[in-house]
């Protein structure tokens, strides 16, 4: 492919790979965030507890064995060695009482199953393995889990952790979702040593500041605090428009940012093109990051039976060496909702106070204090695969030299920079396929 002038818009994992794989091609790359610095869901913020300071995720995460292509880029970006690996303990809480559930076998032996719903929980995965997706993309999970769980394994333990995924979408989702969940697990456990999970002690923040410096010296662009509002194509090229009135032309523009953001900003897409990019519901999050006194309990994540408004608790503590975070355990309190929930529109104080609420009613008989927090709301996490869903747009829309390349894609609902780096590989490979045949 010939050298080309390409823009990309969005600056998180699926931008920033995007625009680095664009550069190492020899094109000249401007890559576009509206944010103060790149990383998108995956950012960074700064606390500090007892006199040390420190980054972490905005946004909780881990990767596994079997994420290739993440840790092929950490690999690349000279950060493999700083991902710690470790085992990650989990727990399941029915009112107040805490259980282990680490594995499928002690998930399995949890009090609260009969015998039969054991039998039948083991049953349900190992249907859903197998479940052609075309079949599952037809019926939401709990139709298929009821089926093939039976109702009682269903409201005691697959409710539980579709909630801890999908919060109060969970009811929505098709089965599909499910069956892309148990087959990146068992991929994870036949990649590698079972339950481990890997986790940057300071977050994403070093693998973008890297990424920034590659592509800086391969001579691209890297603009923060630009906030696109339209991009249009026409003979000259495709014009980018910022909020500020700057327009930027180039030969290609690729459009990272969540479907309905990408479809304000494309006017000149086809009404079945905006019908398909924007068919799908987005899952959005409401998530606290607390820094506590001590941690609740020793497990990554905790599954929760009633609901006290959280989605779970996850215990990043249980991952990180125990003197991280000035000696404070970090723990994540989530709400995952729809984009319009009322939760989004509450001040951080409320938030704050309702997250603490949960984790509160979850552990009773323990006291936490609070050394640092914050508040973060994202209203478009991922799409939200529904039973009989149209296929999404495409990476290569009808506007000459526009793509669109990221969550809007994701038809699995499941939440990793690894599939947001597999989309990029292949929108790239289509894009060249496409250029060679120009
Ligand atoms: C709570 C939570 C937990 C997660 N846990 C994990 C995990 O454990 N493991 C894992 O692998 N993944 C996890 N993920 C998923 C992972 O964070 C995402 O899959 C990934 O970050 C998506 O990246 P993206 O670039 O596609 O989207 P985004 O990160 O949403 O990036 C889009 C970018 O576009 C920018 N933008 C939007 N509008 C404009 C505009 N008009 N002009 C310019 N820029 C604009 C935004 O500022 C943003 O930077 C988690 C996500 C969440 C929310």
């Amino acid at each position: 492919m010939s050298t080309e002038r390409w823009i990309v818009v969005g600056g998180g994992a699926t931008g920033a790979h995007l625009a680095h794989q664009g550069a190492k091609e020899g094109h000249q790359v401007t890559l576009l965030d509206r944010d103060p610095g790149l990383g998108g869901l995956t950012a960074t913020e700064t606390f500090t507890v007892n006199d040390q300071t420190f980054e972490v995720d905005r946004f909780y995460h881990v990767i596994l064995e079997s994420d290739e292509r993440v840790l092929a880029l950490l690999e690349e970006l000279d950060l493999q060695d700083t991902v710690r690996w470790t085992s990650a303990p989990a727990e399941i809480i029915e009112e107040g009482r805490q259980y282990p559930a680490s594995s499928l076998g002690q998930m399995a032996t949890l009090p609260m199953l009969k015998l039969t719903d054991r039998v039948r929980i083991g049953a349900s995965i190992a249907a859903s393995l197998a479940l052609p997706m075309k079949i599952a993309d037809r019926m939401t999970a709990v139709d298929w889990l009821g089926r093939t769980a039976g109702k009682s394994a269903l409201d005691a333990f697959w409710w539980p952790i579709l909630r801890a995924k999908l919060g109060t979408q969970a009811d929505k989702v098709s089965a599909s979702f499910m069956v892309s969940t148990f087959r990146r697990l068992v991929q994870a456990r036949l990649k590698g040593a079972g339950d481990r999970f890997g986790v940057l002690p300071e977050g994403y923040g070093p693998v973008f500041a890297a990424l920034l410096e590659r592509i800086e010296k391969l001579g691209g662009t890297i603009r923060t605090g630009a906030d696109v509002s339209r991009v249009e194509s026409d003979e000259a090229g495709v014009h980018v428009t910022l909020a500020t009135g700057e327009e930027l032309v180039a030969d290609r523009v690729f459009i990272t940012t969540p479907a309905p953001i990408a479809s304000r900003l494309l006017p000149q897409l086809t009404s079945v093109e905006r019908r398909r990019l924007t068919d799908a519901p987005y899952l959005g999050v409401v998530c606290g990051t607390f820094v506590l006194d001590h941690a609740p309990n020793d497990s990554y994540i905790t599954y929760l039976i009633d609901d006290v408004g959280l989605t779970g608790v996850i215990g990043m503590h249980a991952l990180m060496a125990p003197d991280a975070h000035g000696g404070g355990k970090l723990v994540y309190l989530p709400h995952y909702c729809a984009s319009d929930d009322e939760w989004f529109d509450e001040s951080d104080d409320q938030l704050r106070e309702r997250l603490l609420s949960g984790l509160q009613q979850c552990f009773p008989q323990q006291t936490f204090q609070v050394l640092a927090s914050s508040i973060n709301r994202a209203r478009h996490v991922v799409p939200l695969p529904l039973p009989g869903a149209d296929d999404p747009l495409g990476f290569t829309t009808s506007i000459p030299g526009v793509h669109v390349v990221g969550t809007a894609q994701n038809t699995t609902g499941t939440l990793n920079v690894e599939s947001s780096l597999e989309l990029v590989d292949r929108a790239l490979a289509e894009v060249r396929a496409d250029s060679s045949t120009e």
